[in-house]
C-alpha cells in the first residue's frame, strides 16, 4: 500500500458551530486535489470536485462551475488514485453498497475517497441554503431543509469514508455528494439506489489539516457533548 494524502480545510465540528467563512479560495483548494467535496462561504451550496472541476450546487436548485475566487469554510480533497474497483450490474441501495465496499477495504482504520460513476434508479439529496449573519449553528441552519428526489439519471458521486476516531474532524462513515452527468443538478446525498455503475476507492494514509486563522474559529466550541448527534442529524449519517 502506498502513502496517499487527503487535504482538508477546517473541521466538521467548526462547521457545526456556525463558522461558515474562511479565506481559502477554490483556486487554492484545487491545488491540493482534483477530487473532493465541501461547502462554500455562508453555506452557499454543496461542493463537488471531479477531475479538477469544482461545481457549486446551490439552494435554489441551480448548478454552476464554482468561481476560482469563491471561498470555502470546509472541504476535503485529494488526487484520486483508485486502488479498489467494484462493478455494479444490478440495483443496490446505499446500505448494500456500504456493505460491498466494506468487503473490499483492507481495514476500517484508514480513510477512503469514494467515486461512483453510473446510473441511479433514484437519489435523494439536500442542498444547504445560503445563510446570513449572525450565523446559526448547522443543526438550526439545516432544520426543515428540503430533500429532493431525482429518478433515473446518470451521474457521479464523490465522497469520503472516514473512521469513527476522526469524529469532530470529518464526518464519520460515508459522506458523499452527487452531481448529474449533465452537471446541472445534485447535492449532499441522503440516500440512493444505484442501478449500475463503477465504484472506485482510493485509500488515504495521510491527513493534512488546514485550520482557519480567524476570531470565529478561535472562539468556536469544537467539542460539545452532543457533537456526534449534531453531525448525524445534519449530515444524515445515522445508522452507518
Ligand atoms: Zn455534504
Amino acid at each position: 500500500m502506498n502513502r496517499h494524502e487527503f487535504f482538508q480545510t477546517s473541521l466538521i465540528s467548526s462547521l457545526m458551530d456556525g463558522v461558515y467563512e474562511d479565506e481559502l479560495t477554490i483556486g487554492e483548494l484545487l491545488s491540493h486535489g482534483s477530487f473532493g467535496l465541501g461547502t462554500f462561504n455562508a453555506l452557499d451550496g454543496e461542493m463537488v470536485i471531479l477531475d479538477g472541476h469544482c461545481y457549486q450546487l446551490r439552494g435554489d436548485g441551480t448548478s454552476r462551475p464554482a468561481p476560482l475566487g469563491a471561498k470555502t469554510p470546509y472541504a476535503t480533497v485529494t488526487d484520486f488514485v483508485p486502488s479498489h474497483r467494484l462493478e455494479v450490474r444490478s440495483p443496490v441501495t446505499r446500505a448494500e453498497i456500504s456493505k460491498l465496499i466494506d468487503k473490499v477495504l483492507p481495514s476500517a482504520n484508514y480513510m477512503y475517497a469514494l467515486r461512483i460513476t453510473g446510473h441511479v434508479d433514484w437519489v435523494t439529496t439536500r442542498t444547504v441554503v445560503q445563510q446570513s449573519k449572525p450565523y446559526r449553528p448547522m443543526v438550526e441552519a439545516t432544520d426543515g431543509e428540503e430533500i429532493v428526489r431525482t429518478e433515473d439519471v446518470s451521474g457521479s458521486f464523490a465522497g469520503f469514508r472516514t473512521p469513527v476516531y476522526q469524529q469532530g474532524i470529518s464526518v464519520p462513515g460515508c459522506h458523499v455528494h452527487f452531481i448529474t452527468e449533465a452537471r446541472d443538478h445534485g447535492g449532499h446525498v441522503v440516500d440512493f439506489q444505484l442501478g449500475s455503475g463503477l465504484v472506485e476507492v482510493c485509500v488515504g494514509t495521510d491527513l493534512r489539516l488546514r485550520l482557519p486563522i480567524s476570531t470565529e474559529f478561535a472562539h468556536a466550541e469544537l467539542a460539545p457533548e452532543d457533537l456526534a448527534i449534531q453531525v448525524a442529524k445534519t449530515e444524515h449519517t445515522a445508522g452507518e
